[in-house]
């Protein structure tokens, strides 16, 4: 008889496959990358069931509209990133929008920076 294995919580490689698909998709900053980011986050959370995983600068939760939802740990009130001072708004900034937590007046906006960073700011509609 065949025992079914069950997982209580993401294995070390696991983990790390998360962050590195974070890391690769901050450092590229194109398509394919957040596709493969957010594939991998989506199939480590089916996995081990998981309704939030926690990694080193954000945790990330099952969407009902597909994907995942990546939220912060810290957040910010400014216009940089917290780390580097990269600006959000620039042209060609290397500040990407990770996630949008929709809200009825404001939005909650996960953000990524080029350098590592991830951090969330409440942005009014
Ligand atoms: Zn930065």
């Amino acid at each position: 008889m065949k025992k079914s294995t069950i997982y209580l919580f993401p294995t070390i490689e696991d983990r790390s496959a998360a962050e590195t698909a974070l890391e690769v998709f901050l450092t590229v900053q194109n398509a394919a990358a957040r596709n493969i980011m957010l594939s991998t986050l989506k199939s480590i959370l089916t996995k081990y069931r998981l309704t939030k995983l926690n990694l080193e600068k954000c945790t990330i939760e099952p969407s009902t509209s597909g994907y995942v939802i990546i939220k912060p740990k810290k957040y910010i009130t400014g216009r940089t990133c917290p780390s580097c001072g990269e600006n959000l708004y620039a042209l060609n900034s290397g500040v990407r929008i990770l996630s949008i937590c929709e809200g009825n007046t404001s939005d909650i906006v996960t953000y990524g920076c080029r350098c590592g960073e991830i951090f969330g700011k409440v942005e009014t509609i």
